[in-house]
């Protein structure tokens, strides 16, 4: 039998925003964002707050960003050490101070030539090998999905996001929601402005959960959050936040900028509210 979320519960799940910084900004931007983030952590108090920064300004980002902002990386190797020259570990993001990273991005699965200029094709089952590493190490690893638009298309959204949760959750197992976030990104709403419906959000979000309750139980699953990413704005945050599934965002474009990030941290706590 398939376990049923908790619905009621999930909507008090506290959110999460994510600044997804890509291959942006250099010391001295980066340092000017955490400064005027941390002056702005009052308008914040209602969602957690996570900058991912490209690994060289990891360093500096951690040594500004005050408590209880969190850190993560943009991406991790499966293995925990070796001669995987260009590569880093899981044990050396926990150490420089990050307590999440990113696995799964679309920008690192897609195959080159394919639909995206940049591309490493990872695949479904190295994404489940980085998640693993990553738990390994302590880190909370946030898994992002999502299918492509000739996907959804032909009605595969669906099987996308199961064959992409089963094989980068295959032999997983969390003790608490804390240990993993899920992050839901539609390929072709990834820097292209268009957004998600919030319908067509609240489905596959819905979808996601029922697969981790079947995997963790549905008590864990209530509670494990799962952001939307895809052209997340200040304008368009509120709608998609309001969503009963959608328990915060992951966002690229955006969350370059400190004031558009913050108010899209704005708009997911007040989102929220209008939930309960
Ligand atoms: C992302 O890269 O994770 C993302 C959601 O990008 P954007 O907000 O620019 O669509």
């Amino acid at each position: 039998m398939t376990a049923q979320p908790q619905s009621a519960e999930t909507k008090n799940v506290r959110a999460l925003v994510v600044a997804n910084w890509k291959m942006n900004k250099v010391t001295k931007e980066a340092i000017d964002f955490v400064e005027k983030l941390n002056a702005a952590w009052d308008r914040l108090r209602g969602v957690d707050v996570v900058v991912a920064p490209a690994f060289p300004l990891i360093g500096s980002v951690a040594r500004r960003l005050k408590d209880p902002f969190g850190l993560a990386a943009q991406n991790v190797h499966s293995s925990a050490s070796g001669a995987f020259t260009g590569e880093v570990s899981a044990k050396m993001l926990v150490d420089v101070g990050c307590e999440f990273v990113l696995v799964g991005h679309s920008e690192r699965r897609v195959a080159q030539g394919t639909t995206h200029a940049y591309g490493i094709g990872e695949s479904d089952d190295e994404v489940g090998r980085k998640l693993k590493s990553a738990q390994s190490a302590g880190l909370v690893p946030i898994l992002c999905v999502g299918e492509q638009l000739v996907e959804r298309d032909r009605g595969e959204t669906e099987a996308r996001l199961n064959a992409q949760l089963a094989a980068a959750l295959d032999g997983v197992s969390i003790a608490s929601s804390r240990e993993l976030v899920i992050a839901y990104e539609p390929v072709w709403a990834i820097g292209t402005g268009k957004n998600a419906t919030p319908e067509q959000a609240e489905k596959a979000h819905h979808y996601i959960r029922a697969r981790l309750a079947d995997r963790f139980g549905a008590a864990i699953a209530a509670h494990l959050r799962i952001l939307y990413g895809g052209s997340v704005k200040p304008d368009n945050v509120v709608e998609i936040g309001r969503c009963p599934d959608v328990n915060g965002a992951l966002v690229g474009g955006a969350s370059l900028d400190v004031e558009a990030f913050v108010a899209i941290g704005e708009g997911i706590a007040r989102a929220r509210e209008r939930k309960g």
